[in-house]
């Protein structure tokens, strides 16, 4: 067999003077590190820095390092670019990997800065003064009609024009993650903290396992192109659907389940063959034009006694255009989803090349739905990398409703970012179908993190905005008046429609 040029990435390092010989790192990590022979021996080839190993070992006696092989210095030929050329040199296939888009590119957030009040106009202290972080997910309509309600008081009036919402006790919902992609102990997660949290968790592009049946009014259902595990009956299993157009890691292509992840649970729940790759084609087969798609919302709605639907795309160079349309064939909500997404399994080249970033995305559909008069007609839902309260907070003040959360809620699980999730092997549990390893998730326990994660965010969002001197989140939404640039070029604070500090 002819020898592979690429070396490895990391180094695995047991100091054996600690060991305790136990051999539960052999047991621990999902690609096979080690072999045991009287102590553990590591192939540091194999390994993909996911710290399980690390994590569990009894003995605190394993160090992952970076492998500090040197390679000749050249600006223009990265190491990571040298070895991707060896290694497609060695195996002449596409190049897969798993999470978000990891390349340097500029974070706009990090570079966005929050006001405060001072004297004139009071900050809020949240822990005395009621904070709302409530929202809707959904259509508002133009205006409503009201009646007396004989009390002093007003009510609706009949057929006043209120179209079904969601009520969202918080502006974070789960990102879609589909069961096959992710485990039914991931999933039961999910919605199990969904359902604590007043909020949304949804299916991906999976189809709805039995076990979340009860957790219907926290589930958001998705319609992607292959149609996976679509019937009338799934379509009413949830509060809402979505049609799956794009996501923000791989905008323009189709999705990729390998067979080895598709056990008989998995393709029971997505209607496919057992063992053999799911593959969603990169279109709707039956949608070609807005006007196709307005089809599907409304049969999706006349299938669903008119639950909300929505439209989820990638954020990509003329979204706004494509966001407005969408709103125009009756979304009720548009999800964005920027070219920092995560996700199971997409070409390396996709993911790190294709797309725009999603703050981009936020304000540009923001503002051309509020030119076109429609901004009151959906919500919406920004996703692709937010990170913390704060990425919630800039989001929010960019003209997001909502935002949506995947890698930090995989991260509240475990997740390490070792970006092995289309392995199918992740030691963590998380991004397989292996029993032996899909156990390692209780889902109460993974729906207490992640019940806890949210709830600091929303802690902090609240700090936030006391800081800011208002005292609901909607309050917040599309107020870029509150946001400073520091560092961004004068065309991209146009586009944000932020001005820079100072100003
Ligand atoms: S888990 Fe730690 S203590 Fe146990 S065998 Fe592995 S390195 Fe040694
Ligand atoms: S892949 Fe993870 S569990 Fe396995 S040796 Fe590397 S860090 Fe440890
Ligand atoms: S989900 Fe698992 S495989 Fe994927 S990046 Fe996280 S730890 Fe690695």
């Amino acid at each position: 067999m002819p020898i592979s040029l690429i070396q490895p990435e990391f180094k695995v390092h047991i100091d054996y003077d600690k060991c305790h010989k136990c051999g539960r790192c052999v047991q621990q990590c999902g690609w096979s590190v080690y072999s045991f022979n009287e102590r553990p021996i590591p192939d540091d080839s194999k390994c993909r820095a996911c710290h399980r190993c690390v994590t569990y070992c009894p003995a605190h006696c394993i160090t992952i390092r970076k492998n500090d092989l040197a390679l000749r210095d050249n600006a223009n030929w990265s190491p990571a670019l040298r070895q991707g050329v060896w290694r497609q040199a060695e195996t002449g296939g596409v190049m897969l990997t798993g999470m978000g888009n990891d390349k340097p590119y500029l974070s706009i957030f990090d570079h966005l800065l929050l006001d405060a009040c001072q004297v004139t106009n009071p900050s809020i202290d949240p822990l005395r003064e009621p904070m709302e972080l409530r929202t809707y997910l959904g259509r508002k309509p133009s205006a409503v009609e009201v009646t007396s309600d004989g009390n002093g008081g007003f009510r609706l009036a009949e057929g006043a024009g209120v179209q079904k919402n969601i009520k969202l006790d918080v502006p974070i919902i789960f990102s879609p993650m589909s069961y096959g992609s992710v485990s039914l102990p991931v999933h039961r997660s999910l919605a199990m903290a969904a359902e604590r949290l007043g909020i949304l968790m949804n299916t991906g592009e999976g189809g709805l396992h039995a076990d979340l049946y009860p957790y219907a009014d926290n589930v958001i259902v998705q319609v992607a192109s292959g149609r996976f595990g679509v019937d009338p009956e799934y379509l009413n299993r949830g509060a809402a659907v979505e049609i799956k157009v794009g996501q923000g890691a791989k905008p323009g292509i189709g999705g990729h389940l390998p067979g080895e992840k598709i056990n008989r649970e998995v393709s029971e729940t997505r209607m496919i063959p057992q063992g053999s790759d799911a593959i969603s084609p990169a279109p709707h087969h039956d949608i070609y034009s807005i006007e196709d798609l307005r089809q599907l919302i409304y049969s999706i709605k006349e299938a669903t006694d008119y639950k909300p639907v929505g439209v989820k795309i990638a954020a990509v160079h003329n979204v706004a255009a494509i966001a407005s349309g969408i709103v125009r064939a009756g979304a009720d909500y548009v999800h964005l989803d920027g070219f920092r997404g995560g996700t199971g399994a997409a070409p390396q080249i996709i993911r790190d090349h294709i797309g725009i970033p999603i703050e981009l995305a936020i304000a540009a559909v923001d503002q051309r739905l509020r030119d076109e008069g429609i901004r009151n007609q959906a919500s919406i839902i920004a996703a692709g990398s937010i990170r913390s309260s704060a990425d919630l907070a800039k989001a929010i003040a960019l003209g997001a409703d909502v935002v949506a959360i995947g890698s930090a809620a995989l991260m509240a699980l475990g997740c390490h970012m070792c970006q092995g999730c289309h392995t199918g092997s992740c030691s963590w549990g998380l991004t397989t179908q292996k029993p032996e390893l899909t156990r390692r998730v209780d889902p109460e326990w993974g729906a207490e993190r992640l019940t806890n994660l949210v709830s600091a965010w929303s802690h902090e969002l609240q700090e936030i905005l006391g800081a800011l001197g208002v005292n609901a989140v909607e309050s917040l939404r599309g107020s870029r008046e509150r946001l400073r640039s520091i560092g961004l070029d004068e065309q991209t604070g146009r586009i944000l429609g932020v001005k820079p500090a100072g100003v």
